[in-house]
């Protein structure tokens, strides 16, 4: 029989690229999802099950008609500005939720638990690239809360046969190579997807948060990871558990930084549109610079990245909102070349 998993935020970006794996390898896939920010049209295997981790009845009542043997844990907000502004809500739907998941688990006796985590929980790094035995000291509510989610996870987990992977995402971004799925927010406000909308006329400037930052040209930097090679680590993470192997936390990021002005730099020559960029005051609870140190995901799981390139990844992008702005194949001579280039 398939392995039956639990998705939660499966109808999301990250969420959705992680469905379309595990359906490809055959697992039997129960999505969990509010779509607040996923859409149902992103789940393209399995069973989607519309509903709020904060509904514990709802959640107890999936456990109990399914069996699992895995938990993938997705669904969160995700955006730092917006956690420093809505702390309460990042904390209830982040960590409370996180809770309410991990008390589903030990009812129904669930020992198997990936979780999406992220860079945020190291703050301002002291060391850059930052490994995972590197101090947690989150600098906004979003990290906060996510850091917190860690910690149930893993007190959980020594109380109880539980084993966990904690994937740490660096900068995820970009989409399905084959261009079935990608981020479909309106409302999103990370960098390369902001630049992709601004060069397609979408938005009509790019805006730098902070030129004054301790880096070479003044902007922050961050370590970018293609959303399928990040999703493929959730399934090198699923057989490794499977294997018997112990509770970890990976970095998951490629190890190689970029500024804000190379990213602008790169959309700009791959989309061919000079377009408007305005410099701003830096936004609340930014660090300046955030690159993983990734050897032990490939050491531990074998994790072996294919899309691991900057432009690859803003390609892929723009490949993907053309494509749905278009409701067709792109057109564009380089955009179509792309995809026989990753496909
Ligand atoms: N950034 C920017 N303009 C934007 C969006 C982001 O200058 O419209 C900068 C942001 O200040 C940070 C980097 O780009 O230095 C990455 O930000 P993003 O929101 O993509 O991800 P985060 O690192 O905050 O999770």
């Amino acid at each position: 029989m398939n392995k039956k998993v639990l998705v939660t935020g499966g109808a999301g970006y990250i969420g959705s690229h992680v469905v379309r794996q595990l359906g490809e390898l055959g697992y039997d896939v129960v999505v969990y999802d509010n779509c607040s920010t996923g859409s149902a049209n992103a789940v393209l295997y399995g069973k989607l099950i519309i509903g709020d981790l904060a509904d514990i009845d709802k959640l107890y009542q999936v456990f109990a008609k399914h069996q699992f043997s895995a938990v993938l844990h997705f669904g969160a907000s995700l955006i730092v500005p917006e956690s420093v502004a809505l702390p309460l809500d990042y904390y209830a739907n982040n960590t409370r939720n996180t809770l309410n998941l991990l008390r589903c688990c030990s009812a129904m006796g669930v020992n198997q638990f990936i979780f999406s985590s992220t860079a945020a929980v190291y703050g301002e790094l002291q060391q850059n690239p930052v490994s995972e035995s590197a101090p947690t000291i989150p600098i906004n509510p979003y990290g906060r809360s996510k850091l917190m989610s860690e910690w149930l996870i893993q007190d959980y987990a020594l109380s109880s046969s539980m084993t966990y992977v904690i994937l740490r995402y660096f900068n995820v971004a970009g989409a399905d190579p084959k261009g079935r799925i990608g981020q479909i927010s309106p409302n999103a406000t990370h960098l390369i997807k902001v630049a992709c909308d601004v060069a397609r006329g979408e938005k009509k400037e790019l805006q730098i948060f902070g030129t004054d930052f301790p880096t070479p040209d003044g902007t922050g930097i961050r370590d970018y990871v293609h959303v399928e090679d990040l999703a493929a680590a959730h399934l090198d993470a699923l057989r490794y558990i499977d294997m018997g192997g112990e509770s970890q936390i990976f970095n998951c990021g490629y190890g190689q930084g970029y500024s804000v002005r190379q990213v602008i730099e790169r959309v700009k020559a791959i989309s061919g549109v000079d377009f408007p960029v305005v410099e701003m005051e830096r936004r609340p609870g930014d660090p300046a610079i955030v690159t993983a140190c990734a050897n032990k995901i490939r050491q531990v799981l074998g994790w072996q990245p294919k899309y691991n390139h900057l432009d690859t990844i803003i390609f892929t992008t723009l490949a993907w909102d053309k494509q749905r702005q278009n409701s067709q194949l792109p057109v564009n001579g380089k955009l179509t070349r792309l995809y026989s280039l990753v496909s």
